[in-house]
This record gives structure tokens, C-alpha cells and sequence, in this order.
């Protein structure tokens, strides 16, 4: 696979279509380009073993761990679905658009 740049972005909201969370939406939190991954706020989330703190007495953490980009899709709010982007070009830079309804999304 080539290492595209990915059309994913930070504040994105984004469908999960494989994986124990899919079907889902949330909001993208991070992304790490390098990874490939995306991590989206209360999916995939895992539990973590921590110290015990008079804060968290159990030492249990639950947190988001990355999924990869290719389990997720934009979602269009338009559409009420996932569907795949592509870029517009447009004078100053360019824009991502839905390439099923054609809404500009940044
Ligand atoms: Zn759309």
C-alpha cells in the first residue's frame, strides 16, 4: 500500500466499517499519520492496568486505542453514511470534498 498522505483529519467525525466497532460514528481525537492509525473518541476502547492513586483506587483506565485509518470512513452528514473524500482543487489550496454528494468538508 503506498503511504498516502491521509485524508483524515483531527475534529473529523468518521463511520467505523470493520472491526468489533463497526457501524458506529464518533469523533476523531488524533491521528497518527506515521501509524496509519486514528484514535476516535469512546470506540475501541481498551482498559489499562495503572498504580493504584487515591484518584483511581481500582488502577483501572479506560482509554481509546488507535484504530487503523483503512477500518474508518468519513462520515458525510449529508449522506448519514461513510463515504470516501476527495480533494478540490480551489485558488489559496484545496478543499476535501464528499465524492458521493460533492459537499465540501474543510
Ligand atoms: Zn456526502
Amino acid at each position: 500500500m503506498s503511504k498516502a498522505k491521509l485524508k483524515i483529519k483531527q475534529g473529523d467525525t468518521v463511520k467505523v466499517i470493520a472491526g468489533k466497532e463497526k457501524g458506529k460514528t464518533g469523533k476523531v481525537l488524533r491521528v497518527e499519520p506515521e501509524k496509519e492509525r486514528v484514535v476516535v473518541e469512546r470506540l475501541n476502547m481498551v482498559k489499562r492496568h495503572r498504580r493504584p492513586s487515591p484518584q483511581n483506587p481500582q488502577g483501572m483506565l479506560e482509554r481509546e486505542a488507535p484504530m487503523h485509518v483503512s477500518n474508518v470512513m468519513y462520515y458525510c452528514s449529508r449522506c448519514s453514511e461513510g463515504v470516501r473524500l476527495g480533494v478540490k482543487r480551489v485558488e489559496g489550496g484545496r478543499l476535501r470534498v464528499c465524492k458521493q454528494c460533492g459537499t465540501e468538508v474543510d
